[in-house]
């Protein structure tokens, strides 16, 4: 951007000095003059009545020549990580609108056969296999440099990649050796086909706003999505794809990390993502004592504690329990929450649950916009009650 005094226009009237909040702009003789620490806010421009003030917007030439859908199949052990299945569906979806291929990214030499016919089956067209030992434990530097290099030569102008521990590394790791953007976390995408623009739609301002933000000139545009917060599209066994594998060129030079050993997660630990029915106690239940009717209700049930951060921040329940924006995404088959108002941040981390239960007495509480079944009502009263039915 630029500006610019438009001299046969400006009166030297000294209206846009008064607006300037940052007094970069001073009167010689009768013309205004810009100061070098204009920061182009615009204020002047305004404040000018004369339209002796302009500021420019050079739009900046989008890079040509990426083509296709990249998602990033990440691996948890020998088999796939889920999110890189998940993003296959939005993936897919806007692969057809931009009409361009879905391509599947694979690193390491283990059990690339099975998965990368498994990426396939779930609809990638191709699935690239960046194949070397070296690669088998994702370690950070290793896996940037490979991937980077054929990002680089193959060109694709959106690349989708799972917000886990490693796609946290990979992906701003990616951008900043590729100079393009990121958004992270999204929860929503979509693209402009006639811009050909990823629409990146994810919570912003502490989570009051829903902000889509775009990648308008650098390519590729990249994303992260949580895990769970996109579906799974259905396996087709008889899809066919191409398999293309890929030899990288990594060095030790450019490992960064030494992983000695992978420990497993003791499973004491909830694991929320897996749960299949979630019962979850927001800052309606009272007191910390009373989580233990949740509890009671998940155990009938089958199934796992979930929280609002209110609770977790009162420390009624660990950190590990916490639902939403801050904790985990959830995707159940059923989602009872109990004394949860369903602000924002906690609708984003379970708002794509199969089926949705709330209970609470407050029938405008923003959780019943969402719910499958809402029960306005007590939950002291209604749970006992839920239990005592469940146990008939
Ligand atoms: P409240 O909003 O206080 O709601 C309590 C509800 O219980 C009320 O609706 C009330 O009507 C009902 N109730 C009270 N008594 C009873 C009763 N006896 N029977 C039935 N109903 C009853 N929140 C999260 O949950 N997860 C997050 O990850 C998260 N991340 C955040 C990130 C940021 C940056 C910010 C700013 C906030 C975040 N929050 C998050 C906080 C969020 O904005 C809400 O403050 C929080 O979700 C509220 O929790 P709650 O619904 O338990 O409590």
């Amino acid at each position: 951007m630029s500006i610019k005094v438009i001299n046969d226009k400006c009166t030297g009237c000294r209206l846009c000095l008064k607006a300037c909040p940052v007094n970069a702009i001073e009167v010689k003789g009768k013309l205004a003059v810009i100061l070098p620490n204009c920061n182009l806010c615009g204020a002047c421009v305004e404040a000018c009545k004369f339209n002796a003030i302009i500021i420019t917007k050079e739009e900046k030439k989008v890079k040509e020549g990426y083509k296709g859908v990249w998602v990033f199949a990440e691996k948890k052990g020998d088999i796939l990580h889920d999110v890189g299945i998940e993003l296959l569906s939005c993936g897919r979806d806007i692969a057809d609108k931009l009409g361009v291929e879905l391509v599947s990214v694979l690193l390491g030499d283990d059990h690339t056969e099975d998965n990368a016919q498994t990426l396939i089956q779930h609809g990638a067209d191709r699935v690239f296999v960046i194949k070397d030992p070296k690669l088998n434990k994702s370690e950070i530097g290793l896996a940037t440099k490979a991937f980077a290099d054929l990002i680089e030569k193959e060109k694709p102008e959106v690349i989708l990649l799972g917000a886990t521990s490693l796609g946290r590394s990979l992906a701003p790791r990616l951008a900043g050796r590729l100079n393009t953007g990121l958004t992270a976390d999204c929860t929503e995408l979509d693209v402009d086909v006639d811009k050909r623009l990823l629409l990146q739609t994810r919570p912003a301002f502490g989570g009051n706003i829903m902000a889509t933000i775009i990648t308008p000139a650098m390519r590729p545009q990249m994303a992260t999505v949580r895990p769970k917060v996109m579906r799974k599209p259905p396996l087709v066994q008889t899809r066919k794809g191409e398999v293309i594998t890929i030899r990288p060129n990594i060095t030790g030079q450019d490992q960064l990390t030494r992983i000695l050993d992978v420990i497993r997660e003791e499973k004491d630990v909830v694991d929320l993502q897996e749960a299949d029915i979630i019962v979850s106690g927001g800052r309606g239940i009272g007191k910390k004592e009373n989580f233990s009717l949740i509890q009671e209700l998940a155990k009938a049930l089958g199934g796992a504690v979930g929280a609002s951060r209110a609770t977790v921040d009162a420390g009624w329940i660990p950190s590990y329990h916490q639902v939403g924006q801050t904790g985990k995404t959830v995707q159940p088959k059923l989602y009872i929450a109990c004394g949860i108002s369903g602000a924002i941040q906690h609708q984003v981390g379970m708002r794509s649950s199969d089926i949705i239960v709330a209970i609470n007495k407050d029938p405008n509480a923003p959780i019943f916009d969402i719910a499958t079944y809402g029960v306005v009502g007590d939950l002291f009263e209604i749970i006992p009650a839920l239990i005592k039915q469940l146990g008939k």
